[in-house]
């Protein structure tokens, strides 16, 4: 049995391996950014590549699009941010510290100094807001998007006139958001820069109830093939008074963390509002003629937006296992190879063996990413990659030159096989499919 993974055995790893460090880390920390280290690069990029593909796989009717980060004020007015995005906030009169008001019992003394001494509860939008040109003034004002839907919704008119997509299809888009939360916390669950992943499917309002069940079972399907262990998800309808007022369905996918079930992407179904919303503030016509009723109308959209760094942790805090092996403790990350930063060490036993070793390894390093690695022990090389959860472990030994043979030792079992060396490539695809 591995003992329970907690966030700070999670923050460890992450430090010692090179997948996450705190932003600004030499110049004290900026509170709720994380910058991403050689390994952490590696496993965005795979994450990514994952859920781009899922959106491939899943309809070949999605395009994929790039909005700004920079945004306008008008923008983020019609779509109800300026106004509405809120958190309320409260500090505490006697130390200063500050909470989300809907995170505490205000009946209660303050968990930092024991007092009871609470400001009034105020609403704090959580935009970042800048100014864009020289001159600051009202008309300069814009935000860092707190989202990346809202530029699909505003190309929505571009992208249909010039890709030849027809109702139904689906944008797809990942990129960063910012959000200045009242209080980041729990590592990359909560930040103030993160990326978001969502896909808006546009469809008729009378297929939008059955293309939200379908999206439902296209995300399972998603978190399935990453080999997340199912028992840790569930799908979480939102109550009737959770809903957006826009908003007539929506169901959370949820993950048991270490601190609870919460929210790792959110499925929605968001009526026509954010097309007639951006018709409305614009003055620019965002319906779609029907050549077969010759009538307009609004489309309907459904919505699934994922964190990318939520999901990030998530796939750690279910890889994350420690056990023995041969009387020694090892933490290693049993992530799905199809993500995992590095697909397969090569290790010379000893030094004397670098040469045919760095051979193969500048052969293969093109197609897959892989390490050479000669320095330490045997033992301790294979935990390294234990750590960053390598799945394939290549050891040239003194009988390989004879045999033209390599030991692949595989990272979960620990087990290991001979293999021809010119068999190499073919394993790797085949493990790492
Ligand atoms: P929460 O209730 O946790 O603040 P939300 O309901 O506001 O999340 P959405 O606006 O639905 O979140 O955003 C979609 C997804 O973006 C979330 O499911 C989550 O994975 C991710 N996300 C949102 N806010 C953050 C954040 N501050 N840090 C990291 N990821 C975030």
């Amino acid at each position: 049995m591995s003992a329970p993974v907690t966030l700070e055995k999670i923050i460890a790893l992450c430090k010692r391996r090179g997948l996450v460090y705190q932003s600004a880390d030499i110049y004290g920390g900026l509170n709720g950014a994380y910058d991403f280290g050689p390994m952490g690069a590696l496993l965005k990029q795979n994450i990514r590549a994952e859920w781009s593909r899922a959106m491939r796989n899943a309809s070949d009717e999605i395009v994929f699009f790039e909005g700004s980060i920079l945004g306008p004020h008008a923008v983020w007015e019609a779509s109800g941010h300026v106004a509405g995005f809120h958190d309320p906030m409260v500090d505490c009169l006697n130390c200063q510290h500050r909470f989300r008001a809907d995170h505490i019992d205000l009946e209660k003394a303050c968990a930092n100094c024991g007092l009871k001494k609470w400001t009034e509860v105020r609403q704090f939008n959580l935009m970042f807001q800048t100014n864009v040109g020289a001159a600051a003034n009202q008309t300069s004002v814009a935000y860092l998007r707190p989202e990346t839907a809202q530029a699909i919704f505003i190309n929505f008119k571009n992208i249909m006139s010039s890709s030849r997509v027809k109702i139904p299809f689906g944008i797809a888009q990942m990129g960063k958001a910012f959000r200045n939360e009242i209080t980041p916390r729990q590592f990359l669950f909560r930040t103030r820069e993160f990326e978001q992943m969502e896909i808006e499917w546009f469809c008729r309002g009378e297929n939008a109830l059955q293309t939200f069940d379908w999206w439902c079972e296209q995300r399972r399907k998603f978190y399935e093939a990453l080999g997340i262990k199912m028992e840790n998800i569930r799908f979480r309808a939102h109550e009737k008074d959770e809903l957006a007022h826009y908003s007539t369905c929506c169901t959370d996918v949820e993950y048991q963390f270490p601190f609870g079930w919460k929210e790792l992407e959110g499925i929605a179904y968001r009526g026509d509002y954010d097309l007639s919303q951006h018709s409305k503030f614009s003055g620019k016509d965002l319906s779609v003629f029907d050549e077969a009723s010759s009538t307009s109308y609004v489309p309907h959209v459904v919505e699934c937006s994922v964190g990318l760094d939520r999901l990030f942790i998530t796939l750690l805090f279910d890889a994350y296992c420690e056990d023995q092996v041969d009387g020694e403790e090892r933490v290693v990350l049993k992530l799905h190879p199809r993500v995992a930063p590095i697909k397969a060490a090569f290790l010379p036993l000893i030094k004397k063996l670098n040469e045919p070793v760095d051979k193969i390894y500048q052969q293969l390093r093109h197609e897959f990413s892989i390490q050479f690695d000669d320095s330490g022990s045997i033992g301790k090389r294979y935990r390294r990659q234990d750590e960053i959860g390598t799945p394939l472990c290549f050891t040239y030994d003194f009988d390989s030159e004879a045999t033209n043979t390599v030991t692949v030792r595989h990272r979960d079992t620990t087990t290991q096989e001979r293999i021809n060396i010119d068999q190499i490539a073919n394993y790797i695809r085949k493990q790492c499919a």
